[in-house]
């Protein structure tokens, strides 16, 4: 082996003995709707010329995956607005086929998959997470700022009928969706799918007034638990959800406490934007080019030195608790990939 091939192939472990084999890919910051927590009304989006192509993007990918990557998300933005996602997701695929990667997934808001699900299927995809605040069609519109609740439960429903095991994600915000948590509940289980609530974090600018609607998940589980059994679960997803089981159901409830709950300890992921900007932390600002070196050195040699050197700078942890007065990391979810 040369020294160049035994770089790549070396596993990536960060300064705190922290193995990444968590990647998400964030392959464009467009999305066809725009979620009040998640982006202003008018976002500005990156300029079409700056964005990885589908290449560049397996290209990247394969290289995070030959150094030990064992879980790959594809998200956005809306990955599915992307023309050629799913075809970027299929070729993906052949490093499950080839035994290198044990899950290629996505997370998405659902208004694609009516067309796409069976596809995704096709190309190995086995889950996807699919986020739902409400179910009131008129909540719906208000929080996406025009969106067809219609087309997200189609999206869930073919999904679901093209085989692939459907988790729902719910931002819980206060005077918003609040007080219709157990019927998502109640919504989720009847179908066989979990559900995770998730604290909205102070990311990016909004304009809607994020901090005013917090309400810390602890609350949330407590008000659950007055009408549903919750049983405290060893299960884990690899990532930062606490999982109860719902004792009359079977069915597991997650909770992703992001800004009151440190699970920084054993972080397992990194993110890349779909300008190609390597994010060792969500909450923090810094970020590493990896367009110049993936452009610039054909080899991969120079990627990968860039990746060595983000991931031995990757910190210790995020500082949401700081941040309500203006937000962490001034790029939006949309942009990093939630
Ligand atoms: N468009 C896709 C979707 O909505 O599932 C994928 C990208 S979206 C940025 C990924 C996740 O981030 C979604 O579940 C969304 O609800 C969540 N999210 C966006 N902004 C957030 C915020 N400020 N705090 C917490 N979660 C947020
Ligand atoms: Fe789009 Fe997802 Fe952000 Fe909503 S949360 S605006 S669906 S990227």
């Amino acid at each position: 082996m040369t020294a160049a091939s035994a770089v790549e192939m070396s596993p990536l472990v960060d300064r705190f003995g922290r193995a990444i084999t968590y990647l998400r890919v964030s392959i464009t910051d467009r999305c066809d709707l725009r979620c009040v927590y998640c982006m202003a009304e008018r976002p500005e989006f990156l300029p079409k010329r700056d964005l990885l192509s589908l290449e560049e993007l397996d290209r990247v990918a394969t290289a995070f995956i030959r150094r030990g990557v064992r879980k790959l998300r594809i998200t956005g933005g809306e990955p599915l607005v992307r023309r050629g996602a799913v075809d970027l997701i299929h070729e993906l695929g052949r490093h499950l086929r080839a035994g290198d990667l044990d899950e290629l997934t996505l997370t998405t808001n659902g208004t694609q998959l009516a067309v796409h699900a069976a596809a995704l299927a096709r190309a190995g995809v086995r889950r996807v997470n699919v986020s739902l605040d409400t179910l009131d069609a008129a909540r719906f519109a208000a929080i996406t700022r025009g969106g067809r609740l219609a087309d997200t439960l189609a999206g869930i429903a073919a999904a679901r009928e093209a085989g692939l095991a459907v988790k729902l994600n719910t931002v819980v915000l206060g005077g918003v969706n609040d007080d219709e948590l157990g019927a998502l509940v109640a919504f989720a289980h009847e179908r066989g799918m979990d559900i995770t609530f998730i604290e909205v974090m102070p990311i990016g600018e909004e304009g809607f007034g994020r901090g005013d609607r917090f309400v810390p998940l602890d609350r949330v589980r407590e008000g659950l638990a007055q009408r549903l059994a919750l049983i405290p679960s060893l299960h884990r997803s690899g990532g930062p959800a606490r999982y109860w089981q719902v004792a009359e159901t079977g069915r597991r409830v997650g909770f992703i406490a992001a800004t009151t709950c440190s699970f920084c300890a054993t972080c397992n992921r990194v993110r890349i934007t779909a300008s190609g900007r390597l994010e060792t932390c969500l909450g923090r600002e810094e970020s590493v080019d990896l367009k110049g070196p993936l452009r610039l050195d054909l080899s991969g040699r120079e990627l990968h030195r860039a990746i060595d050197a983000a991931i031995a700078a990757k910190p210790a942890g995020h500082a949401f608790a700081e941040a309500w007065s203006r937000p962490a990391t001034r790029r939006g979810m949309h942009v990093t990939g939630g």
